[in-house]
C-alpha cells in the first residue's frame, strides 16, 4: 500500500484525482504499478487499475494474473472491478472506501456477484486514513 499511495501523490502532478494502484506477484513481489491518468492521457479509462492491471499482464506476458494481488488505494469503481474480475487476481485490497462510486461494497459489490465466474476476495480499510486524507485535500482545493 504505501507502492500505491506513492502513485497517488505522483498522480497530483498531472491535476488527476490522487489514486494509485500496485500489482503483486503470488509471492507478494511488485510487478506493476499505475496511478490515475486521466488527465495526463485524455483517457476516460485511465483509473489507477486499469493501468497496474494492463502493465502487470505486460510483464508477465499474459492476461490472466492468477494468484496475484491488485492493492489500490481506494475501492475501484465498477469498471475496475469488472477488470479485476477479468483479469483473474486473487485478491483486491483497497484503502478508502468510496461511497459514491466504490463497487466492492459501498454502491456495488460487483467482486462477490454469484453470477460472474471469478470472484477476487477483498481486503478493505488498509491505510484507509493516509489515502482518505489524500483525496479529501485534493477536493478541498478543487473548491
Ligand atoms: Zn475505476
Amino acid at each position: 500500500m504505501g507502492v500505491a499511495l506513492d502513485e497517488a501523490r505522483a498522480a497530483l502532478a498531472t491535476g488527476d484525482v490522487p489514486i494509485g494502484a500496485v500489482v503483486l506477484d503470488p509471492s507478494g513481489t511488485p510487478v506493476a504499478r499505475g496511478r490515475n491518468v486521466r488527465e495526463a492521457d485524455h483517457d476516460p479509462t485511465g483509473h489507477a487499475e486499469v493501468v497496474a492491471l494492463r502493465a502487470a499482464a505486460a510483464a508477465r506476458g499474459g492476461w490472466r494474473l492468477d494468484g496475484h494481488t491488485l492493492v489500490v488505494t481506494v475501492e475501484p469503481c465498477t469498471m475496475c472491478a469488472g477488470a479485476a474480475v477479468l483479469s483473474r487476481v486473487e485478491r483486491v485490497v483497497f484503502g478508502a472506501w468510496d461511497p459514491k462510486a466504490g463497487a466492492l461494497g459501498s454502491l456495488w459489490d460487483v467482486v462477490r456477484d454469484r453470477r460472474l465466474n471469478h470472484r477476487p476476495e477483498v481486503r478493505a480499510g488498509v491505510r484507509e486514513a493516509e489515502a482518505a486524507a489524500l483525496l479529501g485535500d485534493f477536493f478541498a482545493q478543487q473548491r
